[in-house]
C-alpha cells in the first residue's frame, strides 16, 4: 500500500503544506506535521474532506486574514559539519547545477554567498561553510541564516566537529536538516547516522521523530535535489518572509579591502530593499552605496528580501555578523559612525579593569549561567558533567551550552559572545586554551578558566552562581540598648529613652526586642534620636530616643538587640 507524506499530499492538492496542516486542524484532525505518513485511504477521505470544504466555504472576506508578515523570500542557508565530511563539495554541486549560467566569463570569483534555483523557487547559500562563521555572524547579535544543514558523512558518522556543529546549530535556534552524505560509498552506512542522532535526541522523521535527515552523495549528486525540496519545505514551514517595501534589514557575511576596490562587502537582505546611492553604515564602516554587485557579478540597481550583494563604497571593512543600516544622509552615518566610536571607547576603559573571573561574573545582567566545557577526554567530560549536576543552586539557572572534547578555541569563544540568554562561562578541564581564543576572550570580556582538578571546577561553578544570586547578605549584632522610659509623644507614637549598654546604635538597622531574655518583635529602627536631634549612630555609655517601627508595645526594661546586615563574601 502506497503511503504519502502530508506535505507530499499538499504539493498534489496545489496548497502550501502550512494551509493543509491548519485545515486538517480544523477539520478536527490536530496534531498533523508535514511529515506525518498516511495510508492511500486516509489520503483519498483528507483529500475528499478538503476539497469538499473548499467548495462548500465561500471565500473568506479579506479583513478576517491577519495581514501577511511581507511575501515568501528565498531562505538563507548555512552548511555545517566535521571536516571531510563534504560540505564544499555540496556547495560546489549546488552551485554547478543549480546557478543559471551567468555571461560567459563572467562569475570568477564568489561573494560569499550564492543563489540556486529550485522549481522556480530560490535558495540562498552562505558559501562559507562550518560552525565558526556560523556562529561569527551570529556573535554580533544578528540572525544571518534561516536553515542550518548539517552535513554528517554516512562512512564516518558523527564526529567531534559534528557534536559541535549541533550545540552551534541549537544555541543559534535555527531550524535543521541532516544531509547524510556519500551514500555512494560502498561502506556508507546511513542508519548508523540516524541512530547515533537519535541517541543525541535528534530523532528521524521516518522515525517518528521530527528531524528531517536526507541520504546524498554531493559527489553524484543522488539525493540533492531532496535535500533542496526539503529546504524549501521547512522555509515554507517557518513561514520564511520580507517585505520589499519594509525597514532594512541587512547583515554582512563576507568583507575584505580589495587593493583596486577598496572594502569590498558582502551582505545578506533579509528585509527591505538596499539600493545603489544609498548612503549605509554598518559598525563603524559607512559609505554611499558606489556599485551592488549580485552573485555572479553582475551590477544590478537594488536587492530585495533573501538576496546576497557584493557592495562597493564603504569607508573600511566592516566584520561580518555587522548588521547594515541605511541613514537619510552621509552627515547622519558620521553622527552615528561618531558615536559608535565612543561607546567602543567606553566599553574598552569600562573592560580593562573588570578582567577577573569573579568580576566579570558580579557583573552580569541575568540569574543564568551558560558553560562551555572543553576536557582532554570523553570520559573526562562525562564525569565534569556529571559533577556539574549535583550542583543546586535556587534562583539560578545553569545550562551547558556546549561540552566536547579538545582545546580552548576561538569557535567556543564566539559561541559564548553570541550567547544572549545568559552568563557565559567557558571551563576547560586538563586542556589548554588556544592563544587565539585567549585573546579573543580577552576583547570580547569571555571568562575562561581552566582546572586540572574536578572539585576545583564545579567549587568555582558554584561560586559563579553564588555571585549571579547577588550578593549574600548576614546580621551582624552590633550594639544592645536598654529601655528606661517610654514617652509616648502625640502624632508620633511611643518613643523610648533608652541607654546605649554596649557596641552602638544605628538608624535603620534592625531591632530585636527583648522582654525579660524572650523575643517580643523583631523590627526596624523608624528614628534615632539624641536630645531633639536626628542622629546616625549613637554609641555606647550615651543615652537615646528611639521609635521602633510599628512597634508600640515598647516598656521599661525591654532590651533592643541592633543588627546590621553585611555582605558575605563568597
Ligand atoms: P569539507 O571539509 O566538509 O568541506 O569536505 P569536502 O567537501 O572537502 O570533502 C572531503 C572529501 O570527501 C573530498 O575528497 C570529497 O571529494 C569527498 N566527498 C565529498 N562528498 C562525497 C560523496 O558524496 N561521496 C564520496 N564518495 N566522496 C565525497
Amino acid at each position: 500500500m502506497p503511503r504519502k507524506r502530508i506535505y507530499e499530499l499538499a504539493r498534489e492538492l496545489g496548497m502550501s503544506t502550512r494551509d493543509l496542516i491548519l485545515a486538517l486542524e480544523k477539520l478536527g484532525m490536530p496534531g498533523m506535521s508535514a511529515f506525518h505518513m498516511v495510508s492511500e485511504e486516509e489520503a483519498e477521505v483528507i483529500r475528499g474532506v478538503v476539497l469538499e470544504k473548499a467548495e462548500a466555504q465561500p471565500p473568506r472576506p479579506a479583513q478576517e486574514k491577519a495581514p501577511p508578515p511581507g511575501k515568501p523570500r528565498p531562505p538563507v542557508v548555512a552548511v555545517l559539519g566535521h571536516i571531510d565530511h563534504g560540505k564544499t563539495t555540496l556547495l560546489d554541486r549546488i552551485r554547478k547545477t543549480r546557478v543559471a549560467a551567468g555571461e560567459p566569463g563572467g562569475i570568477t570569483q564568489s561573494i560569499g554567498a550564492y543563489q540556486a534555483q529550485v522549481d522556480g523557487k530560490l535558495i540562498t547559500f552562505i558559501d562559507t561553510p562550518g560552525h565558526r562563521a556560523f556562529t561569527a555572524m551570529r556573535a554580533r547579535g544578528a540572525k544571518a541564516t534561516d536553515i542550518a544543514v548539517l552535513v554528517v558523512a554516512a562512512d564516518d558518522g558523527v564526529m567531534a566537529q559534528t557534536l559541535e556543529a549541533l550545540d552551534h546549530i541549537k544555541a543559534a535556534g535555527v531550524p535543521m536538516i541532516v544531509a547524510i552524505n556519500k551514500v555512494d560509498k560502498p561502506e556508507s552506512k546511513p542508519e548508523m547516522v540516524k541512530q547515533q542522532l537519535a541517541n543525541l535526541g535528534y530523532i528521524p522523521e521516518d522515525w517518528g521523530g521530527n528531524t528531517i535527515m536526507v541520504p546524498i552523495s554531493a559527489l553524484t549528486g543522488q539525493g540533492v535535489d531532496e535535500l533542496l525540496e526539503m529546504i524549501l519545505l521547512v522555509a515554507e514551514l517557518e513561514g520564511v518572509s520580507g517585505d520589499p517595501e519594509g525597514a532594512l534589514e541587512a547583515i554582512i557575511i563576507e568583507s575584505h579591502l580589495d587593493p583596486a576596490k577598496g572594502p569590498v562587502v558582502t551582505a545578506i537582505v533579509k528585509n527591505g530593499t538596499l539600493r545603489e546611492r544609498d548612503v549605509v553604515v554598518a559598525g563603524t564602516a559607512w559609505g554611499r552605496i558606489r556599485a551592488l554587485l549580485d552573485h555572479q557579478g553582475k551590477r544590478i540597481p537594488a536587492a530585495g528580501p533573501g538576496t546576497p550583494v557584493q557592495i562597493l563604497g564603504l569607508s573600511e571593512v566592516p566584520a561580518a555578523g555587522e548588521k547594515l543600516e541605511r541613514v537619510a544622509s552621509p552627515k547622519e552615518a558620521e553622527e552615528l559612525v561618531e558615536k559608535r566610536r565612543e561607546e567602543e571607547r567606553e566599553k574598552r576603559l569600562a573592560l580593562r579593569p573588570r578582567t577577573t573571573f569573579d568580576e566579570l561574573i558580579a557583573a552580569a545582567q541575568t540569574k543564568k549561567l551558560v558553560l562551555i566545557i572543553k576536557a582532554h577526554s570523553v570520559g573526562a567530560l562525562e564525569a565534569v558533567k556529571l559533577e556539574l549536576s549535583t550542583i543546586q543552586a535556587e534562583g539560578v539557572e545553569l545550562e551547558i551550552l556546549h561540552a566536547g572534547v579538545g582545546q580552548i578555541t576561538e569557535s567556543d569563544v564566539l559561541l559564548a559572545v553570541a550567547e544572549s540568554q545568559g552568563q557565559p562561562l567557558i571551563l576547560g578541564f586538563g586542556v589548554k586554551v588556544d592563544p587565539k581564543a585567549q585573546k579573543l576572550a580577552e576583547q570580547k570580556g569571555i571568562p575562561i578558566r581552566t582546572y586540572d582538578i574536578i572539585y576545583d571546577l564545579t567549587l568555582d561553578v558554584e561560586r559563579a552562581l553564588k555571585r549571579l544570586l547577588g550578593p549574600e547578605f548576614r546580621e551582624v549584632k552590633v550594639g544592645e540598648v536598654e529601655v528606661l522610659k517610654v514617652f509616648n509623644i502625640a502624632g508620633v507614637g511611643k518613643v523610648a529613652g533608652c541607654a546605649v549598654r554596649a557596641g552602638r546604635v544605628v538608624r535603620g538597622a534592625k531591632v530585636r526586642v527583648l522582654r525579660r531574655g524572650e523575643e517580643v518583635f523583631v523590627g526596624e529602627i523608624a528614628s534615632l534620636k539624641r536630645f531633639a536631634e536626628d542622629v546616625k549612630e549613637v554609641r555606647e555609655g550615651y543615652e537615646c530616643g528611639i521609635r521602633v517601627r510599628d512597634f508600640e508595645d515598647v516598656r521599661e526594661g525591654d532590651v533592643l538587640e541592633v543588627y546590621v546586615l553585611e555582605e558575605v563574601p563568597v
